[in-house]
């Protein structure tokens, strides 16, 4: 029978575990374009359990084994009452009952026999797959697909090993053939995996997950295009996303990198059940029944990633053994007694490193070996011992072997260098190393307690952007939350255009801190804060963010906290970035201050605050650019308070200045309590800032500050507040025409001069000053440098509120990410 074009489908036991997942299947091969296609399937999930666990029950003569079978009568004619209509249902469910009769037969000669053969195991657990397939033939007839099942016990043909079975393609392909002429071709032909028969008829089983085996027999005996395995996972992963959060599905692989991963317990279809496809060059796709549209995993001769690793995979429980001795140089034949000492012991050996001095040869085996294998080497090199020749035999246990595969690392240089710098990075230590010349796999040996750590720097090293930035925010609210809305904006377009990755993995505010492994969806923060959100703890926070396996962390405080900003330097000290608007970590003591930006030196972790000063003003930046090209500053004076900027502004003889705080506080300029920024604090912390930026260490206290809040004010509510400050006016006003008498206008001003003198007050400047020509909440800065003598350099613009204030910060994350790297 030649059936090309055709496409053979399995589908494993997980894909067919209740009768949603029939119904599921059933619809993915009612959708596919290509009518005629072969169908392998498992048994229903678990039922190959349980038919081995009645077998041994009877064995051991406990008649529960009954109940257990009538469990599993109970389960499969339930699922297909729910899936066919009676007339179609009513054969099937007789078949199975049949069919349970024989097994009860033969279970009672079990238990009467005291044993079972393996005839007897092979022939009961061969059965979930002879209901499994008239369930899904019944269901796909019903749905109007053409179908045939076939028992694969009539025409798969196998002979016995000790250990499994071999195909005997001849007769297969001899008694398939008469199948065909038998019977009906119908396009679709669902066919028991897991099952065969020897040539005397006896029932036999390809061995424990045989449906794949199955799959690839069937293609080439049908002369298949193509295998789809369906399974409940996306693909063959570049890591077990239970070790890895960041592991993605791989879209090709070759044959021989599949077995590479294989061998280390990757979930990829077993080497030997691919050997008929690979023969004929068949692609296999490995594809999740649950996720249809997604297209898989293919596997086939050659695979054209862009990557040059494929997947990474570990061996844990691992000893290592090592042999060492000036005996062994250029002694031929060391290594064949070594190993021929382990090979008699029975011990495999799985993985072995030699120096090319010859000085010691290293070699892994499992754990459990380790002390037979010490055994085994001592007593074959007894004498070279007794002589000094060879000093010792070490044994390391608790060992991991972690492993990188894929072909591309052939011939391509600099991909070694990755892995161990990613490893060195993340500060694990290297026990051993090898590499075949296939240049397929480079396998190292780590301590067991590193081998999660060690996976995910290495995994961090090859599958993610150099400019994966791991981010927490502190503070949500004004600021924060307009960042994060700003960031989700724009992250997409960072990674595509600058391969910057911005992962949010961290939101903490007062009352609850949200953390997550991957990033924070940025649309639905808020309900995610809300719904899974934990009490904040900033030490835990701090930690979460600070990942090992990813390559940079930040933390972002957007708060006003003075507790928050106390953090700041143990985060800067180990490493973490710290970005922030708040003034108060540069406003603690000048020991502190000297602290952060020391930490930055040490550790190579940045710190930025752009947005302390005049939000996104460069005011910072400048400052930094004129002191370390070598300007010498002789002055700065700023208008630095957006809300007093705006009282000054809009200051006249019509308006009073309590009616224009009142109307500040209205428009939301203003703190809830506006002698916060009448008292002047704010402007001159801002002003204590720019002073340490130019080398000055001026504290807090030394800034002579003139509040503008009135003696007898200063304590009591806002309201009180409010309603007292109007008797205030009229000294305010003829301050103000005062000023006005001279020409000038009332701007309320921080400075600090080259010898420190540093002031906070109200002060008359004349209509041709610049400071006189602004307007609303505007920010100036006057710069009188050595190089900006004659005329001062200005920087002026609207110097707060939330969406400056928040691009300024986003701003100093991409200025980050410059200095990592990053082409921004
Ligand atoms: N049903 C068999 C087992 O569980 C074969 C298979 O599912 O591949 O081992
Ligand atoms: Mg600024």
């Amino acid at each position: 029978m030649t059936e090309a074009g055709r496409v053979v489908h399995k589908f494993g036991g997980t894909s067919l575990a209740d009768p949603g997942c029939f119904r599921r299947v059933a619809r993915i091969l009612a959708a596919w374009p290509e009518p005629r296609q072969v169908v392998v399937v498992s048994a229903m999930g678990g039922t190959t359990d349980t038919l081995v666990h009645a077998v041994e029950l009877a064995a051991s003569r406990d008649d529960s084994y009954r109940d257990v079978l009538e469990g599993l009568c109970v389960r499969h004619s339930d699922t297909i009452r729910e899936l066919l209509p009676s007339e179609a249902a009513g054969p099937v469910i007789a078949a199975i009952d049949r069919d349970m009769g024989d097994i009860l037969d033969v279970l009672r000669a079990a238990m009467l026999l005291r044993g079972f053969s393996r005839d007897t195991m092979e022939l009961v657990t061969g059965y979930g797959e002879v209901w499994s397939a008239q369930i899904l033939a019944a269901l796909l007839s019903t749905l109007g697909v053409d179908t045939e099942w076939l028992d694969a016990r009539e025409v798969l043909t196998v002979q016995r090993n000790s250990r499994d079975v071999d195909v005997d393609w001849a007769a297969s392909r001899e008694r398939i053939s008469e199948w065909t002429n038998r019977h009906r071709t119908a396009p679709t032909l669902v066919i028991t995996g897991f099952i065969a028969s020897t040539e005397d008829g006896v029932a036999a089983t390809l061995g424990r997950n045989g449906s794949d085996f199955s799959a690839s027999i069937f293609a080439a005996l049908l002369d298949a295009t193509e295998i789809h395995i369906w399974t409940d996972v996306d693909g063959v992963m570049s890591a077990n996303p239970r070790l890895v959060s960041e592991a993605v599905t791989l879209d090709t692989l070759s044959y021989d990198e599949a077995m590479e991963l294989a061998y280390f317990g990757a979930k990829v279809i077993h080497p030997s059940t691919m050997a008929p496809a690979v023969e004929r060059a068949l692609p296999i796709y490995i594809r999740n029944t649950f996720k249809p549209d997604l297209p898989g995993t293919r596997i086939h001769a050659t695979s054209s990633s862009a990557f040059p690793v494929k997947g990474l995979a570990t061996i844990e429980d691992i000893a290592l053994l090592n042999l060492e001795g000036t005996g062994m140089i250029g002694v031929p034949g060391t290594a064949h007694r070594l190993f021929g000492a382990l090979r008699d012991e029975g011990i495999s050996v799985v993985m072995i490193s030699q120096g090319s001095s010859e000085h010691s040869i290293c070699f892994a085996v499992p754990n459990a070996l380790a002390e037979r294998a010490r055994a085994a080497v001592e007593q074959a090199f007894f004498a070279e011992q007794h002589h000094g020749q060879i000093q010792r035999v070490d044994v390391t246990t608790d060992c991991s072997i972690l492993a990188v595969v894929g072909e591309g690392m052939a011939g391509r240089p600099g991909v070694a260098a990755r892995f161990f710098s990613s490893l060195g990075k993340a500060g694990i230590n290297l026990r051993a190393i090898a590499q075949g010349s296939s240049e397929r796999n480079i396998s190292v040996v780590v301590n067991g307690s590193d081998t999660q750590r060690a996976l995910r720097a290495a995994h961090a090293g090859f599958y993610l952007s150099e400019q994966t930035l791991s981010i927490g925010l502190v503070g949500a609210g004004n600021v924060g939350g307009t960042l994060l809305g700003q960031l989700q904006q724009q992250a997409r377009r960072l990674k595509h255009e600058f391969d910057l990755d911005l992962r949010i993995r961290g939101i903490a505010t007062s009352s609850k801190m949200l953390l997550s492994e991957q990033p924070i969806d940025l649309e639905h923060w808020r309900d995610q804060l809300e719904e899974s959100g934990e009490l904040p703890d900033l030490a835990k926070f701090a930690m979460h963010v600070h990942a090992d396996h990813l390559p940079h962390a930040v933390l972002i405080d957007c708060t006003a906290s003075d507790d928050v900003a106390r953090l700041c330097g143990t985060w800067l000290e180990r490493g973490i970035h710290v970005i922030t608007p708040n003034k108060r970590a540069n406003t603690g003591t000048i020991e502190y201050y000297r602290r952060l930006r020391q930490a930055n030196r040490a550790e190579g972790a940045h710190y930025l605050y752009e947005t302390t000063v005049g939000a996104a003003l460069p005011i910072i930046q400048t400052l930094h650019d004129l002191v370390q090209t070598g300007d010498e500053i002789d002055q700065i004076e700023g208008i630095l308070s957006g809300t007093l900027s705006y009282l000054f502004n809009r200051l006249d003889e019509t308006h009073s200045f309590s009616s224009l705080v009142e109307e500040a506080r209205r428009l939301g300029f203003t703190e809830p309590d506006p002698r916060e920024d009448l008292c002047g604090t704010d402007v001159a912390r801002k002003t204590v800032i720019l002073a340490r930026e130019m080398g000055i260490p001026l504290e807090l206290s030394d800034v002579a500050t003139t509040s503008l809040v009135p003696e007898s004010l200063r304590d009591g509510s806002v309201d009180d507040f409010m309603a007292a400050l109007p008797a205030f006016d009229a000294e305010m006003e003829a301050r103000r025409r005062e000023a006005a008498d001279r020409g000038e206008v009332l701007r309320f001003v921080g400075s600090i001069g080259r010898d420190g003198a540093a002031s906070v007050a109200l002060r008359g400047y004349p209509q041709s000053h610049p400071f006189a020509r602004i307007q609303l909440t505007d920010n100036i800065v006057l710069f009188r440098t050595q190089r900006y003598r004659d005329n001062p350099l200005v920087i002026q613009g609207p110097g707060a509120g939330r969406e400056v204030t928040a691009a300024g910060v986003f701003a100093d994350l991409l200025r980050l990410a410059a200095y990592l790297g990053a082409p921004v």
